[in-house]
């Protein structure tokens, strides 16, 4: 391909099974000549004062500049006093929806064959806006925070989403009975812009009831908006009915466009640098990258190529219960392209 139709994405291949998962996407693109060239950028062994992290300026920059990225696993310390390197990159770039489809995967038997559904995350406040701090000796105050500016803006991504991909309906999850204040502002601003989509169903549901209805038939729901804490778990919950971390994939969505696709799994420390990670996640986010860079047919074509060869059973990793390395299910995974 020319110079002129290359797309420059950003690339942090990250910790752990990172690296390895990384270039089974590289390769993967290669072999379906994606008009993709990647600017690698790992985490530095340093912090950056520009940037307060072991994320380097030069890296945020990159993915500024670019609009697109994908992103592996980074680990994060625990108590060492760092701000971890997933809040950095969700502050600094503005990263304020975390968008995490989870279907039923062809040929992947799991106790449900229908799931088809979309978790919104917000991304940037809630009980992750870090303000934690001791009142006196043995009572600590953690501060949740929810504004009307962030919670408009990804309820307003959540309907121009449904609208756009031709969904149906929007569940705002909730415990507003209890968090008055905040989960009623967030529903408030739901209402608010609800109103402006009369095309699409509305629907507030209880996060507790919401856990119970998922478990017993995720058919009921179609996408579901929510805030920081109540996204992360739900959306792990989906994962998990579709077969698990090793297949979900995530993309995360920044102000002016910005869109960074992630898997949504960690950097699996017990497995890392075996050759044993499963990579499908972060294909498939890679494939969500295409998709936003409307490079469609690029996507379809990787993604029945990965599908084929899951469905068709003879390379698999071990956590879809095989027994192939990660570099034998990607060869296999060309053969099918
Ligand atoms: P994890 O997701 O790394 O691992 C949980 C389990 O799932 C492990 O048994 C692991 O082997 C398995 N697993 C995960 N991904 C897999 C894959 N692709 N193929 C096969 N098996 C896979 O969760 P953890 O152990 O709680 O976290 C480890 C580190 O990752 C921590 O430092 C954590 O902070 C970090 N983390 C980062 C992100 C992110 O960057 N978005 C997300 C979650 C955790």
């Amino acid at each position: 391909s020319s110079d002129s139709t290359t797309i420059r994405a950003t690339l942090f291949p990250g910790d752990g099974i990172g690296p390895e998962i990384a270039e089974s996407v590289k390769e993967i693109f290669k072999a379906a000549d994606v008009p993709i060239e990647w600017e690698e950028h790992y985490v530095g062994d340093q912090i950056d004062p520009r940037t307060q992290s072991f994320l380097t300026w030069e890296s945020l920059e990159s993915v500024r500049r670019n609009g697109v990225g994908l992103k592996g696993p980074m680990a994060t310390p625990i108590g060492k006093g760092h701000r971890s390197l997933n809040l950095t990159l969700r502050k600094e770039l503005n990263l304020y929806a975390n968008v995490r489809p989870c279907s039923s995967l062809p040929g992947y038997k799991t106790r449900y064959d229908d799931v088809n559904l979309i978790t919104i995350r917000e991304n940037t406040e809630g009980e992750y806006s870090g303000l934690e701090h001791q009142v006196v000796r043995g009572v600590v105050e953690s501060l949740k925070i929810i504004t009307r500016q962030a919670s408009l803006r990804v309820a307003e991504y959540a309907f121009h989403y449904a609208k756009t991909h031709g969904r149906e309906r929007v569940s705002a999850i909730h415990k507003a009975n209890i968090m008055q204040k905040t989960d009623g502002l967030f529903l408030k601003c739901c209402r608010e812009v609800a109103e402006k989509y009369p095309e699409i169903k509305y629907e507030e549901v209880i996060i507790d009831n919401c856990c119970m209805m998922l478990v017993k038939n995720p058919a009921l729901f179609d996408v579901l908006v929510m805030p920081n804490l109540y996204g992360d778990i739900i959306s792990d919950l989906c994962a998990g009915l579709v077969g698990g971390l090793g297949l979900t994939p995530s993309c995360n969505i920044g102000e002016g466009g910005i869109a960074l696709a992630e898997a949504v799994h960690g950097s699996a420390p017990d497995i890392a640098g075996k050759n044993l990670a499963n990579p499908t996640a972060l294909l498939l986010s890679g494939v969500s990258m295409l998709h936003h860079l409307n490079l469609h047919d690029k996507a379809d074509q990787i993604q029945n190529a990965i599908l084929n060869t899951i469905a068709e059973g003879k390379y698999r990793t071990a956590d879809l219960g095989g027994s192939s390395s990660t570099t034998d299910f990607t060869k296999a995974i060309c053969s099918h392209l």
